[in-house]
């Protein structure tokens, strides 16, 4: 499945927030948007050579379509990817934004992202993609593939002592979510069930982004 490959740090200047995408640049003072660096070196505005000039106060559309590009951004899904999950969550039971924020946790690279695998998801998606995750015992190769309660997912042993994880295992302050039960070092995690809203930090007003698609 196609994914976005350019500049992430714009994406985060684009949403004026920090989004996580690039693994220990984000915890350091290199981030461009990190509320440490001096108001100099700073570029806590949107990208491009009118950037500045785009910080104006929006319109209410613009706000939920804000909401909707950083929720996209965050998970690293394209449009119509999304799209089509919207359209699921819509179809089950439940609160609508709720469904759709479950939905993209339950992803198998937000999992290895959570595990504290990879130090941002495009990472993880990278452990998914090279067949380096087993659910169940099985190879799964699909980032999108979708966890259930009572999966074990764990990352091969050969791979455990590659030296990127071996440094994001220690490096990273990942608190494992109350939904996942950690074994075999943090190796192995198991989906106790799946997340409730409550369990969901990520900086994103859900409700905006229904009512965009909703009208
Ligand atoms: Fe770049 Fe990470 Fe900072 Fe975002 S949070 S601007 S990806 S360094």
């Amino acid at each position: 499945m196609a994914r976005y490959t350019g500049p992430v740090c714009r994406l985060c200047r684009r949403e004026r927030t920090k989004l996580f995408l690039k693994g220990e640049r984000c915890y350091s003072m290199k981030c461009p948007v990190s509320d440490q660096v001096t108001d100099r070196a700073s570029r806590n505005y949107p990208p491009g050579e009118h950037g500045r000039d785009r910080m104006r106060q929006g319109s209410e559309y613009l706000s939920q379509l804000r909401e909707k590009q950083k929720a996209r951004r965050i998970y690293g899904l394209l449009e119509t990817q999304f799209r089509n999950l919207y359209e699921e969550a819509n179809r089950r039971e439940g609160i609508t934004g709720e469904n759709l924020l479950i939905m993209l946790e339950l992803r198998l690279d937000n999992v290895a992202y959570r595990a504290g695998w990879g130090a941002s998801r495009n990472q993880a998606r990278q452990l998914v993609r090279h067949g380096h995750v087993t659910v169940n015992g099985k190879r799964v190769n699909i980032p999108s593939y979708r966890v259930r309660k009572g999966d074990v997912v764990v990352l091969k042993g050969s791979t455990r002592e590659n030296f990127h994880v071996r440094r994001n295992r220690d490096t990273l302050d990942n608190q494992l979510p109350p939904w996942l039960e950690a074994a075999q070092d943090g190796f192995e995690v198991t989906v106790l069930h799946p997340p409730i809203r409550e369990n969901i930090h990520e900086p994103v007003q859900e409700q905006l982004i229904v009512e965009l698609y909703s009208k």
